[in-house]
Order: structure tokens, then C-alpha cells, then sequence
């Protein structure tokens, strides 16, 4: 088994440095604590490395199924053209270095009262169960889109689809309309929709200047950096048409149409639904979400569902903190529960540590915009504590985004 030295556990990340104490090595003869993770994303791929990192005696399995991780963040510049996919595409040896078991098959099931996950026909024990399945979407809430859903490109979990509507972008004619649909919030990500509507824009701007998007946001006002995407949005003007309150009830595929909450009928050329979303199906097949049916409920501070025990859930499964689903807090999330995870297991004391958030948005080829928000825990709840926003678009926030996502990925994966 693969150990690490006292200095490169401390390079590892402040937050592991608060589980010091009960790193240990595997006693002979000792049964090993298991931990199953569910979800190779931001969330569970951070906390089954630092799972590792912090106690490697843990037998810690990683459950799966695609056999690269493809980063959504930096995904709405592939859309316009300026990033390719490949570069947004990681493997996962660096987990498999530290000693992170990883099974590239889906968790059909989990059995909290036996403390069992089911994959394929196999059951897996586990001691604690870290789960981190991302988001599904709703297909059901906009009429049609559940038949026509290998038709409409959502392009919300980076991939093949992503790659599809730039291509569709690439070929839509000079004059054409595209239409892009914004769900009510809760939904991953709260910028990324407007990031995606800066980016279409820019290229359209650039490349098509006769053509139009047609953003229609279910939501009554821009919901994050708002002010920011509202300059931008001006300035983009001639080929931006952002239109509030305006949730897509219907999609016609036939007649290309799209119909609003207030009836009005928008016609396209190229389509990007968003649809409605809500936790990973296995955590609603679990019962580990809440009375909406939609996302989990967890304590602040140790990420145990308060449906189930031994249960954690990190990432964008969760709700109820004040803080958004982003790949830079499910990062921050996975850290923290390995870290409880570690201390429960070992019958110690859990840290309080709040998660924190800064977040790019691009909106041109050259341009980000940014917003970073810290936390406190308090009376065992996260607050957010302050909020500061760059004071507009720059090329150096731009740079300064390369340089997060450098970190980031290798805090993830590396
Ligand atoms: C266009 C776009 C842009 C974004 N930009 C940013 C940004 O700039 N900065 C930022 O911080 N965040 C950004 N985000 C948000 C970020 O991608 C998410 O918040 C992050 O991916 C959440 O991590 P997660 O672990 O909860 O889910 P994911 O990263 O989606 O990981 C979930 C994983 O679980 C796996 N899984 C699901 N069910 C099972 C199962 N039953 N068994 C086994 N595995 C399973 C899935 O295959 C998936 O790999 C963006 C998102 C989008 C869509």
C-alpha cells in the first residue's frame, strides 16, 4: 500500500491538515473500515483521494461508470468554439495511485439498513457511503421533452452533447434563431446558464451577426453575478434577446417551437433545453432527498444525510446550504466529509469547516467575469459571511480562471 510523507500530506490541502491526528497506518490483522463512494465527479472523486490521503488505512472503492471524468466547467467555451473537449477530459489514474478502488459500473441500489450497495449482481459492504451522483434531470416538466429528449441537446453534464451543439452552432445559418431555455432554480450551477447565453452571444456577435438567442428564463431575473451579465447582455445586445419569467411549458420538435408559461409561442433553429433537475436518480431511489422529492437534506458539518445514517452526500445532490452547486464547492464538500468521514470512523471528534466558492464566468474569447463567496459554520449551519464580485469583465480575470482550473482538477484528480 502506497504511504505519504508527513510534508506532501501537508502540501495535500489545508483542509486535510485538520485530520492530522488520526492518520494512521494498517494495524496487521485489523479489519479495515470500508468506504464506498458513489460518483467519479468534483464531489466524490475529491473525497475518495483525500479519504485516502488522510486515513490510508480506509479501503475506499470508487463506484463509476464513465471511465473519464469530463470537466462541465470551461464546457460553455466549447460551445463558441474557443476550447476543445479534449482538453476538459482527465483520467483517473492519479486516484488509482492512491490507492482508490475504481469500479467503472453504475450503483444499481443501496441498502442503508444492511449497509450494502448493489452493483450489478454483486453486494458491496460498506462502514460509510459517500454518495455523489450529480444531478438527473426532469424531463417530465416540459411537455414533450421526454420523447424528444435524445433530440434536444441539454449539453448540462459535459460530453457528446456538448460537442453536438457547438457543431450545431458551427452550422446554423447567418440569421438563424437560436433559443435556449433557463429552469427554475434549484438547478447545478447558477451562473452557467448565463455564462453559456455570454458565450453564444460573443460567437454569434462575431461569426453570425444577423443571427439572434433567444434566452427564455423561467426565473423572473438573472440569478447570479447579475449585474455583470446584465452589462454584458447590453452589450451583446443585437444578438442577445434575454427574456425573464418565461418558463417553457412545451416543446413542439416538429414545428420547432417552444411554448411559454404566458403562452407565447418562440420558434427556433437550434435549441438548448435546460430542463428542470434534481438529485441523481440513486439517491432518490434511496429516499435520501427530501419532502420535494428533488434534493438531499444533510448536517453542515459532517455531510450525513439526515434520512440515513452512515450515509453522506456531497455535491450537487445536496441542498439546504447556502451555497451553489458548483464543482468548486462539491470539491470543497468532498474534502470536508473525508475529513468527518475519517474522525466518525475512528470515533473522534468532526472538524467544523465551511466550504468556499469562487466562480468564473467567461463571456467572450478572452473575457471572464467572477464572484467569491466565504462561509462560517455557526450554531453547526453554514452562513455565508461575504460576498465580492469583480468590478467587471477582464482579461486577467480570464487568466485567472486557467490558473483555478489548473489547481482545481489536480485537487480533484491528481
Ligand atoms: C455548463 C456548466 C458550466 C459549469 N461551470 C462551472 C464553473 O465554472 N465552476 C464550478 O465550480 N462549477 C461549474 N459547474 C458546475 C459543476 O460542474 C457541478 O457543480 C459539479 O459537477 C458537481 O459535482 P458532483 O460531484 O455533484 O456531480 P458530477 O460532477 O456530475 O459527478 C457525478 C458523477 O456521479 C456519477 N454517477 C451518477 N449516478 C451514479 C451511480 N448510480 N453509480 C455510480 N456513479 C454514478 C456520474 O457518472 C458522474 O460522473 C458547471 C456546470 C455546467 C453544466
Amino acid at each position: 500500500m502506497k504511504t505519504i510523507s508527513r510534508r506532501r500530506f501537508l502540501q495535500a490541502g489545508a483542509l486535510s491538515v485538520a485530520a492530522l491526528g488520526t492518520a494512521r497506518a494498517p494495524v496487521f490483522g485489523q479489519a479495515r473500515h470500508r468506504v464506498i463512494v458513489i460518483g467519479g465527479g468534483w464531489g466524490g472523486a475529491t473525497a475518495a483521494k483525500y479519504l485516502r490521503l488522510t486515513d490510508p488505512s480506509i479501503d475506499v472503492t470508487l463506484l463509476e461508470p464513465n471511465k473519464e471524468f469530463i470537466s462541465c466547467p470551461f464546457s460553455n467555451l466549447v460551445l463558441a468554439g474557443v476550447e476543445s473537449l479534449k482538453n476538459l477530459t482527465m483520467n483517473y489514474d492519479g486516484l488509482r495511485r492512491h490507492g482508490v478502488r475504481l469500479r467503472h459500473e453504475l450503483a444499481a441500489a443501496i441498502e442503508p439498513d444492511k449497509k450494502r450497495v448493489r452493483v450489478g449482481k454483486d453486494w458491496l459492504d460498506y462502514d460509510r457511503l459517500i454518495v455523489s451522483p450529480g444531478i438527473d434531470f426532469q424531463w417530465e416538466q416540459v411537455d414533450g421533452l421526454s420523447q424528444a429528449r435524445d433530440k434536444v441537446l441539454h449539453a448540462w453534464k459535459a460530453g457528446p452533447q456538448t460537442v453536438q451543439l457547438a457543431q450545431q452552432l458551427q452550422a446554423l445559418p447567418d440569421g438563424g434563431v437560436v433559443v435556449m431555455t433557463v429552469p427554475l432554480v434549484a438547478y447545478r450551477c447558477p451562473p452557467g446558464p448565463y455564462e453559456r447565453a455570454s458565450m453564444i452571444g460573443w460567437f454569434l456577435k462575431t461569426k453570425k451577426p444577423k443571427s439572434k438567442l433567444i434566452v427564455l428564463d423561467a426565473n423572473k431575473d438573472i440569478v447570479s453575478k447579475t449585474g455583470l451579465f446584465k452589462a454584458v447582455f447590453k452589450e451583446y445586445e443585437a444578438n442577445i434577446d434575454y427574456r425573464p419569467s418565461q418558463k417553457a411549458e412545451k416543446i413542439d420538435v416538429g414545428a420547432k417551437e417552444i411554448t411559454t408559461e404566458t403562452g407565447d409561442k418562440v420558434k427556433y433553429d437550434v435549441v438548448n433545453v435546460i430542463p428542470p433537475q434534481r438529485a441523481g436518480a440513486i439517491a432518490v431511489d434511496a429516499d435520501l432527498v427530501g419532502g420535494d422529492k428533488r434534493w438531499c437534506e444533510v448536517d453542515h458539518v459532517t455531510y450525513e444525510s439526515v434520512k440515513q445514517k452512515n450515509i453522506h452526500v456531497v455535491g450537487d445532490a445536496t441542498i439546504g446550504l447556502p451555497v451553489p452547486k458548483s464543482g468548486n464547492v462539491a470539491n470543497a464538500m468532498g474534502k470536508i466529509c473525508a475529513t468527518a468521514v475519517v474522525q466518525l470512523l475512528n470515533g473522534k471528534e468532526v472538524p467544523q469547516i465551511a466550504p468556499g466558492n469562487t466562480c468564473y464566468s467567461w463571456v467572450s474569447d478572452k473575457e471572464a467575469i467572477a464572484v467569491v463567496n466565504a462561509y462560517k459554520i455557526d450554531n453547526g449551519k453554514v452562513v455565508q459571511i461575504e460576498q465580492k464580485l469583480t468590478p467587471g469583465k477582464s482579461v486577467g480575470t480570464a487568466q485567472n480562471s486557467l490558473a483555478w482550473r489548473a489547481s482545481i482538477w489536480n485537487d480533484v484528480l491528481g
